[in-house]
């Protein structure tokens, strides 16, 4: 079989090709039992077992302390943003760090629950660099800070996270990891909450991942729907009500191919081999190419980049498609070039595209 093209989606993304062969192996008959994934009742023990061993890796992957809940979710990343502040800012006070447009959007709708509040923009420098958290307005009577650790469209990720306690405030950080969960490790010491849609580097769109703190899971307001209260959810195992079986069925063989290929650790060798390829041909471009954001805060996973001259950008995705380099362009917001170098992407993609850029300023430079 020919080689598949490389897929720089920022979302949904590429998956593993091993993962995908799997599950179209096993589409009409899971283990023997006679039924797809799809076809199982959520409560049977075949997608029981499914269901505990995906839940057991990621706990080993992510080296997730006994006092978090793991719970598969429905409802997206957008939807945590909802759902977070329903279960924990009491309608409350919340303070958000708002470094790109996912941030931004938390901030927008946790103001429809809570009284949420700016506690520090890079907005005024174009989302190109992190507020200096010595400088977060902090307030003593949040509910939780809340933070987006990658902004997949501006491409700015911590790399590492605020200790609250050490900045003076004692109120559990939120983050929203949807896309670089399981790209590096998680200090949990210093997180309360942490939501993950699956669609970036973890499996398909309709599974969301909540890790929270055994603390955290009583503080729900009244309105907050059954369905998506933390302790409702926590106390029936993720099965208050149907799971999106098959999301967690594929995330569940995603896991296991990252613990195959050697870990979360094994991850984040490659992501830092990865993007630093690609920063390096964007940086030594001679200006063909620019990437704006500052250098300790650039995206492992995300990496928008724009061609000096925007006249060459259709002729540019024309080419790259030609080449098999598919979904390259920029989000609409921010316009140019992104390639996102998820966990699936092999450096082989990347190279090919380094090729590309570099072929391509050649041709028209
Ligand atoms: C993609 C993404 C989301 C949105 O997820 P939906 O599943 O579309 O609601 C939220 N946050 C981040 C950081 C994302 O990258």
């Amino acid at each position: 079989m020919s080689q598949r093209p490389f897929n720089f989606s920022a979302g949904p993304a590429v998956l593993p090709e091993s993962v995908l062969r799997t599950a179209a192996a096993e589409m009409l008959d899971w283990h023997g039992s006679g039924m797809g994934v799809m076809e199982m009742s959520h409560r049977g023990k075949e997608f029981q077992s499914i269901h505990a061993q995906a839940l057991a890796t990621v706990r080993e992957l992510l080296q997730v302390p006994s006092e978090f809940h793991i719970l598969f979710m429905q409802g997206g990343g957008l939807g945590e943003n909802a759902i977070v502040p329903l279960n924990l800012s009491g309608g409350g006070a919340v303070d958000v760090v708002v470094t790109g447009a996912w941030s931004q959007k938390s901030l927008k709708e946790a103001g429809r629950y809570a009284q949420a509040r700016v506690a520090a923009s890079g907005e005024a420098g174009g989302f190109r660099d992190i507020p200096d958290p010595r400088n977060w307005q902090l307030r003593t009577e949040a509910a939780y800070v809340h933070l987006c650790s990658n902004e997949t469209i501006h491409g700015v990720e911590f790399h590492t996270l605020p200790d609250l306690r050490a900045l003076g405030c004692d109120a559990p950080l939120v983050i929203d990891c949807s896309s670089h969960i399981l790209s590096r490790a998680i200090d949990w010491s210093r997180v309360g909450l942490a939501f993950a849609g699956a669609q970036k580097n973890i499996g398909p769109a309709g599974v969301t991942l909540v890790f929270v703190r055994e603390d955290l899971l009583d503080r729900a307001l009244p309105l907050c729907p059954s369905a998506f209260n933390y302790r409702t959810v926590a106390d029936n195992g993720s099965m208050f009500n149907t799971p999106p079986t098959y999301g967690i069925y594929i995330a569940g063989l995603v896991f296991d191919w990252i613990r195959d290929q050697g870990g979360v650790a094994e991850m984040e060798r490659r992501a830092i081999e990865k993007a630093g390829l690609l920063y390096a041909a964007l940086d030594g471009s001679g200006g063909f190419y620019r990437n704006e954001v500052a250098a300790p805060a650039r995206s492992r996973m995300n990496i928008p980049f724009f061609l000096a001259d925007p006249a060459l950008n259709e002729t540019f995705l024309a080419g790259a498609k030609e080449r098999g380099l598919l979904q390259l362009k920029g989000h609409k917001s921010v316009g140019g070039m992104r390639a996102s170098l998820y966990n699936a992407m092999p450096l082989d993609g990347v190279r090919a595209l380094v090729d590309y850029l570099q072929d391509f300023a050649h041709r028209h430079g």
